[in-house]
């Protein structure tokens, strides 16, 4: 019999199989309590419940990815993202707008089908009106065919397109799916690789965490090989350069320079910077988070690097401002990261100073690593003599009367790298015997930086 108190303690979470790239963002804007949440949920749908069963997985019930017939977006709930939004007496959503003009592919404008539209809302419809985006304007609660037709009372307002849905029963669902398929771009917004040895890196980390310092320290000391290279979305900027024999790409560094002036936590511009960071970890293979080692580590940290685990990219969390602290102090903060972040247990943590540049090239030499290990292709005899190791030593455990078989393993992709096993009985496999599969992956084969995935299959 297997037994539980033989995993490694820790609360890794295994991500799924790999995901198509996505086509955008969606925003939903609307005042509290039109039933944005609601709607979350049920455009997400069951993937979310399902992914929410997985102990120690960081998640964020404001982003999700979600499909639309045949394209992949997240869905981002502004509403969720704005802590003001809690306020009852704020009825505003200019800055949800303002927000999801900016950052997202669609809007999707929830109003309420059964109360009246309040002056702020009648504003942002205007603003919305005159943004170039593509916005759907939904009325919500509309639960059945009388509403239905009431809700064409917000029609006056003079939009030209008004779904009226129910998020609470599904009604009208499939209409706005279609919608949102429609108004997402054509393609992917993530293009293939262009260049296939640069690493691609995103940094991310709150306002003021040091990160355009750091892409400063990085570039100061280096001949820049290309300066302003055309992002794949609108205006961001990534920047090729060459470090001790390696080629970096630094994913959209036009999003870390440009910010406002005021870094207040819990602003607007927090909000920005994680859909920011979002859009360059789609794209990225290594993902950086820059935390101020002077400051505790926020749980906005945490979600960011939660995505991207999910994603399947790897990550590398840098302790920014080491300068300032003593060396004692400074332990305290990678234990307090540690703790804060357990479930990357597998991640490197890397004091470094932009300001003076230490720990500067160690940091990219870990960055390397981390690459190498995202594209590492295990060999397959060093592969089967794991597998047999594992069934010699650990064989799954019997789970209603009969133990599920294994018959081989397979490296089905890489970057990020996925393993596949065969199995009698996918389904009977216990969470805990699947971590104690991909913790020895990792270890055997030095898999660190990078979610090791494995995905179970039936062969009967
Ligand atoms: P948010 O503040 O915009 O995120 O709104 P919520 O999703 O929290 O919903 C506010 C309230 O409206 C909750 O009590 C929901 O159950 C309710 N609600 C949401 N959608 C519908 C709907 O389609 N029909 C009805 N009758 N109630 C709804
Ligand atoms: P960003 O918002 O993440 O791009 O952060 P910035 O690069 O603008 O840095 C925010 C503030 O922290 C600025 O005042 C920087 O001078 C300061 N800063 C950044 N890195 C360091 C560092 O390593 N040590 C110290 N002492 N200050 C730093």
């Amino acid at each position: 019999e297997f037994i539980d108190a033989e995993i490694p303690d820790d609360d890794a979470p295994i991500p799924e199989a790999p995901r198509e790239p996505l086509h955008g963002l969606v925003a939903l804007v609307g005042r509290p309590n039109t039933g944005k949440s609601t709607l979350f949920n049920r455009l997400v749908g069951r993937r979310v419940a399902i992914v929410h069963d997985e102990p120690g997985v960081t998640r964020d019930r404001h982003y999700a990815d979600a499909t639309a017939g045949t394209k992949r977006y997240m869905l981002v709930d502004t509403g969720g993202l704005d802590p003001e939004s809690d306020d009852p007496m704020r009825q505003g959503i200019a800055r949800q707008v303002e927000l999801a003009i900016g950052e997202a592919d669609v809007v999707v404008c929830v109003l309420d089908a059964r109360a009246p539209v309040t002056p702020a809302e009648h504003a942002e419809l205007g603003l919305l009106r005159r943004s170039q985006k593509p916005v759907i304007y939904v009325a919500n609660k509309a639960d059945n065919p009388r509403l239905e037709t009431e809700a064409t009372d917000l029609y006056r307002l003079g939009m030209d397109k008004l779904l009226s849905v129910s998020a609470l029963h599904g009604r009208g669902i499939g209409d706005l799916e279609d919608a949102i398929e429609a108004a997402l771009p054509r393609e992917p917004r993530i293009e293939p690789r262009e260049d296939e040895d640069a690493i691609r890196v995103a940094l991310i980390g709150r306002p003021n965490a040091g990160k355009s310092s750091l892409v400063n320290r990085i570039f100061g000391e280096e001949r820049m090989l290309v300066d302003g290279r055309p992002g794949t979305t609108r205006d961001a900027i990534d920047i090729l350069v060459e470090r001790r024999g390696r080629k970096f790409l630094l994913i959209d560094t036009a999003g870390i320079r440009r910010k406002s002036k005021v870094h207040k936590e819990g602003s607007p511009i927090e909000a920005v910077s994680v859909l920011k960071a979002i859009r360059a970890m789609e794209r990225a293979e290594v993902v950086v988070l820059l935390c101020d080692a002077a400051e505790p580590i926020a749980e906005q940290d945490a979600k960011v690097l939660g995505l991207a685990v999910d994603r399947g990219t790897g990550v590398v969390i840098a302790l920014n401002k080491m300068d300032l602290l003593d060396r004692k102090t400074m332990d305290k903060a990678e234990e307090d990261t540690r703790d804060k972040l357990s479930f990357v247990p597998w991640a490197e943590v890397s004091p470094v100073s932009a300001k003076t540049g230490r720990g500067v090239d160690r940091l990219l030499d870990q960055i390397a690593s981390v690459s190498d290990v995202y594209r590492r292709r295990v060999p397959t005899g060093e592969l089967n003599r794991f597998f047999e190791q594992v069934l010699a030593t650990h064989p799954p455990p019997t789970h209603g009367g009969r133990a599920p078989r294994l018959f081989y393993i397979t490296q089905a992709e890489t970057s990020p790298p996925l393993f596949v096993v065969l199995a009698s009985d996918p389904e009977k496999i216990h969470f805990s015997y699947r971590r104690y599969v991909a913790n020895q992956l990792r270890k055997t084969f030095k898999l660190d930086g990078v979610p090791v995935r494995v995905k179970y299959k039936a062969r009967r």
